[in-house]
């Protein structure tokens, strides 16, 4: 029997040269002793640096291309044996091993011998304290300055004193970038918060093609397309390139195109991407005619606060407001209205081994949202980045069971 082949998204080709050139400029900025650099965390205050004129460097995607190329296992000792436990974010120690080797994938992908030499560091702990220990290994390596936002977590209301704190720390820290950058420019700034907005609701929209009967887009093709949202909101490649994808998906769902052919169920994933075993999972899933139709993960990077009237207290809201900061009792509510929205007949969990922040399943949530939903569940356990905690096999026959018990239930 041949193998079914997923259906190609025609946008990706232009959103190969985005990314190409966002690596390429950054990797100029650092050769160029009149531009600088930013490191920022994958929620951090990226509009922020903007303003400052920084190129902003995400080392989560970078981390992330680690795993997506099947790198990360093999670099992860490396950081285990200067101190990092594999028990802590894979995202860090496969980073930080790939650097201490000299490898970085952007080599083979881009020609760029070296992740950028940043002159600044800045993190948000909204989603961990991971980034913070990240971002210091390499601000001791290189002598240069990290700073951060301490962010509330595990809230359940934003109240307006949340708010106020942030934004007292957003702009303690634009003073601080001042001493590295010279003054901030206010009209970049705003445009900067203007375009990420703008590029907010256009991945919001492109993400919302996954709730047509049957989908336009699955969670595995949000991976691959969320890049320019991550690492290049605040601009306008990435406004533009999600006008081109959306226009695209849109034909799809008034053509009752499917993402998935032959579609006859509907899942929601919950927790990371297992970034190496992408395509094994996307396929697997596609022979099943089932489609992953939303996921929280990447519905993380929609936010919808940002106002360029007010770009300090919307920028503090915006990045206090996300799913990983918030209690259980949130988190339940916004998966219920996901799967209300998404109509899906099942929640996959993703425990990644070495992500509690991004684990939901180990507090009793799938068993208190399977009651209140009348959903059944399917638990993975695995990694975003390290191999070594998945079993191929074992996730695969646990897909396989729990379709078979969608299909009976039908
Ligand atoms: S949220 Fe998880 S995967 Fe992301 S940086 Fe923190 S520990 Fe790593």
């Amino acid at each position: 029997m041949s193998e079914v082949k997923p259906r190609r998204i025609a946008a990706a080709r232009q959103m190969k040269k985005v990314m190409a050139d966002h690596f390429l400029g950054i990797d100029a900025a650092s050769k160029d002793p009149a531009r600088k650099v930013a490191w920022c965390t994958s929620v951090g205050p990226a509009e922020l640096l903007q303003g400052f004129g920084f190129e902003v460097y995400y080392p989560e995607n970078h981390s992330a291309i680690l795993g997506a190329t099947r790198k990360a296992t093999d670099y992860i000792p490396h950081a285990n044996a200067v101190g990092y436990s594999p028990d802590i974010c894979s995202y860090l120690t496969a980073d930080v091993g790939a650097f201490l080797q000299g490898y970085t994938p952007l080599t083979r992908a881009y020609g760029i011998q070296s992740v950028p030499r940043p002159d600044v560091l800045v993190y948000n702990t909204n989603q961990c304290r991971d980034v913070q220990d990240w971002f210091m290994w390499y601000a001791r390596h290189w002598g240069v300055p990290c700073l951060g936002i301490q962010t509330h977590r595990n809230i359940g209301p934003v109240a307006d004193d949340h708010v106020a704190s942030i934004t007292a720390q957003v702009e303690r820290l634009a003073t601080e970038l001042e001493e590295i950058a010279g003054p901030l420019d206010p009209d970049r700034f705003r445009e900067s918060v203007a375009l990420s907005r703008r590029c907010s609701e256009l991945w919001e929209r492109v993400l919302c093609t996954g709730a047509a009967r049957p989908a336009a887009l699955t969670f595995f093709d949000g991976t691959i397309h969320m890049g320019p949202a991550v690492v290049l909101r605040g601009t306008q490649a990435a406004v533009d390139y999600y006008e081109l994808l959306l226009a695209e998906l849109e034909q799809r769902v008034a053509d009752g195109v499917a993402a998935v052919e032959g579609e006859r169920h509907r899942l929601y994933w919950e927790g990371m991407p297992v970034w190496g075993k992408l395509r094994p999972l996307s396929q697997q899933f596609l022979e099943l005619e089932t489609c992953v139709v939303a996921s929280t993960y990447c519905n993380s990077w929609i936010f919808n606060q940002l106002d360029p009237d007010d770009p300090f207290r919307s920028m503090a809201r915006a990045y206090t407001e996300l799913f990983i900061v918030r209690d259980d009792a949130v988190k339940e509510d916004y998966i219920a209205s996901m799967c209300e929205q998404y109509q899906v007949d099942g929640i996959v969990y993703h425990d990644a081994k070495t992500c509690p922040n991004n684990s939901n399943n180990r507090y009793g949530m799938p068993q208190r949202l399977s009651e209140r939903l009348s959903l059944p569940f399917l638990v993975i356990n695995g990694d975003l980045n390290d191999l070594r905690c998945y079993s191929e096999e074992q996730a695969k026959t646990s897909i396989e069971a729990f379709v078979e018990q969608l299909d009976q239930a039908n």
